[in-house]
């Protein structure tokens, strides 16, 4: 385990100091990028863009992808449905979209130069700035002009015999990459419940996962939103301010802690400059990636007078750190029990109604086992007079009409209806692309029963096809940059390795895969998590298998796995010098 260590390190460090030699050279190199339109070839009559990687999406991942393969010399083309950078960001514009990381985290720790001149504004960031920092970035290290936007991946095809990946787009463009990176996000498939009726409203429909442009005026409307999860939380108290009534149509109520979002305060940002590498390790050291204050104790281990103290200071500092107040939160139902009955009394605190406090308060899950949410007024909200909540669980709703929504026996007339109904989240993005790997196989079929990965970054009968943050890595649970760069840095060490071996493939093994899921489910299960009805597990899409998908086990541990896998030459896949066809034959022959 030391010598492991050690090795681990010191791949870091090379990894870095390589990277570093390719930073250097960049400059001249740029000259030199090809950018990939002059790549033309032709495949199956066809002309086809060629190139060494081609990335799917231009979000955090996809540009810091670009970035990193550009660094190594190799050409890269990113293909983005949006018409700018930003992922999520771009399409979640909904009011009151903000982040629940704190903006001194949330971002790039890349570049030293990037994170001392970006400005944050606020303790968390809003929408809009996140999205001017993500066109900051694209800007600063020039990677719009290999970024294909408007444009969407509909097909990406393993070539056997090339050991290249063919990948089509609704523009009737294709590309051929020895490798192909999905940086697709986690929480980028919108959902629409199938509700009957829903096509006939003569509204406007709005999704929080996918806000339009343009500004959307609300005043002196009948509006209805659908969902209380991180989404509808934020938006809710801004519709509340425009509409005449807003109409919450709620399922199930949430845990929500208030984030006491403020102006940045200069010192404490300074402080963050000021040490900005060491504060990174650190984080990178704790279970999510956030430097925060990590309770030790379990909270059964205290006086309950010294407990509910610990509660009230989380509470009055905001975010989501309040689960972090003790060691065994998620893991405790007995510990948990006593954080969620705090929270529970501070909804019955606030919300003036007892019947309504009633129906906000959270009963079926264990706090922090659905996504924790950060509000700011949100319970509030429901002391309004132009706020009336409704609850689906005693009146569901039967059909939505030209005019509005049927629930139970009551009938509400709207203008507009928010859906903030979440996502087909990790795999949804993915499954909107045919993926077709070895012989045939589709990803969609390999993953029918749920979805199986080694680590996250790759899928047995997929060569050469990286995931960015993928089902099975711990990403939706982190600062998800942070699981970002360091995905996407183990994507490129490996693309490095290949090239050093002469490798024309990497695939996972499947004994690998199946140990690592077995892996994944077994963490899950000594938690909490698995006791709540999440999008975590898939039940929120009708249909989809439920599989506990992130893994639970925390960022350090993970990237501790990562990092000795690759060491250990890259132990659990298997690396062909020839492609897997010509192996196959030779096997065979
Ligand atoms: P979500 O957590 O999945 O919440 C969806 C909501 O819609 C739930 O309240 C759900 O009710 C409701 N819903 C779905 N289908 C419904 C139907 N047919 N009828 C009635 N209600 C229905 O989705 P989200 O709020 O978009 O958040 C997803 C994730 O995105 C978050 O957990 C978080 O990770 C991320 N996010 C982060 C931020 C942030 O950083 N601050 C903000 C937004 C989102 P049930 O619970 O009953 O299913």
């Amino acid at each position: 385990m030391g010598r492991l260590s050690f090795l681990v390190r010191a791949h870091r460090s090379f990894f870095w100091q390589l990277r570093d030699a390719y930073s250097a050279e960049n400059l001249q190199r740029k000259q030199l990028v090809q950018h990939t339109d002059v790549l033309d070839g032709r495949v199956d009559g066809e002309v086809a863009r060629s190139c060494d990687v081609v990335i799917v999406g231009a979000g955090f991942a996809g540009m810091y992808m670009l970035y990193l393969a550009r660094n190594m010399g190799l050409t890269a083309v990113v293909i983005e449905s949006a018409s700018g950078v930003g992922g999520t960001w771009f399409w979640n514009r909904y009011p009151g979209a903000r982040c629940d990381v704190e903006s001194m985290q949330y971002s790039y720790s890349f570049s030293e130069e990037l994170q001392q001149e970006w400005h944050w504004t606020e303790r968390y960031a809003s929408q809009p700035e996140i999205l001017a920092y993500a066109n900051y970035v694209a800007k600063k290290f020039d990677l719009l002009p290999d970024i294909k936007f408007n444009t969407r991946v509909t097909r990406a095809a393993f070539q056997e015999e090339e050991s290249r990946w063919l990948v089509s787009t609704d523009q009737g463009t294709q590309y051929q990459a020895k490798w192909c990176v999905m940086a697709t996000g986690c929480l980028s498939a919108a959902q629409t419940p199938k509700i009957p009726g829903l096509d006939t409203f003569d509204g406007r429909i709005y999704h929080t996962g996918n806000w339009p442009h343009e500004a959307v005026s609300l005043s002196g409307k009948k509006v209805g939103v659908l969902g209380t999860g991180s989404s509808g939380i934020q938006v809710i108290p801004e519709l509340a301010a425009q509409a005449k009534h807003l109409y919450v149509f709620q399922r199930t109520p949430n845990f929500s802690i208030p984030a006491r979002n403020k102006p940045m305060d200069a010192e404490y940002e300074n402080s963050w400059k000021r040490s900005y590498s060491e504060r990174r390790e650190k984080a990178r050291s704790m279970p999510a990636g956030i430097l925060c204050d990590l309770g030790d104790k379990s909270a059964l281990a205290v006086p309950a007078e010294e407990r509910v103290q610990e509660y009230q200071r989380r509470w009055a500092a905001g975010g989501t750190g309040f689960t972090a107040a003790f060691a065994d939160l998620l893991k405790n139902a007995e510990s948990n029990r006593t954080a969620a009955e705090f929270v529970r009394e501070r909804i019955r605190e606030v919300v003036k109604d007892p019947s309504v406090a009633e129906l906000l308060t959270p009963v079926d899950h264990p706090i922090g086992a659905k996504r924790i949410c950060a509000d700011t007024r949100y319970f509030e909200t429901f002391n309004r007079e132009n706020v009336t909540l409704v609850d689906l669980r005693t009146n569901p709703i039967s059909e939505v009409t030209p005019e509005g929504v049927a629930a139970g026996s009551d009938f509400y007339e709207l203008d507009c209806l928010v859906l903030a109904t979440g996502f087909d989240a990790m795999t949804g993005a993915l499954s909107k692309i045919d993926i077709v790997g070895r012989q045939g196989l589709t990803l969609k079929e390999k993953w029918r029963d749920g979805p199986n990965t080694f680590l996250g970054l790759m899928s047995a009968g997929f060569p050469n096809l990286f995931i960015v943050t993928g089902p099975g890595s711990p990403s939706v649970l982190t600062n998800v940059i942070v699981a970002i760069e360091d995905n996407v840095q183990w994507i490129a060490r490996c693309i490095a390795h290949l090239i050093e071996v002469d490798g024309r493939y990497i695939e996972a093994t499947q004994s690998a895969e199946e140990q690592w899921m077995e892996q994944v489910r077994k963490v899950a299960e000594g938690t909490l998590y698995t006791q709540a009805k999440s999008w975590y597990l898939g039940v929120n899409i009708p249909g989809k298998p439920a599989v506990f998908m992130p893994y639970v086990g925390g960022l350090p541990t993970y990237q501790q796995i990562c990092d000795e896998v690759a060491v250990d030459g890259y132990r659990g896949f298997s690396i062909g010098t020839q492609s897997p066809c010509v192996e196959r034959r030779q096997v065979n022959a």
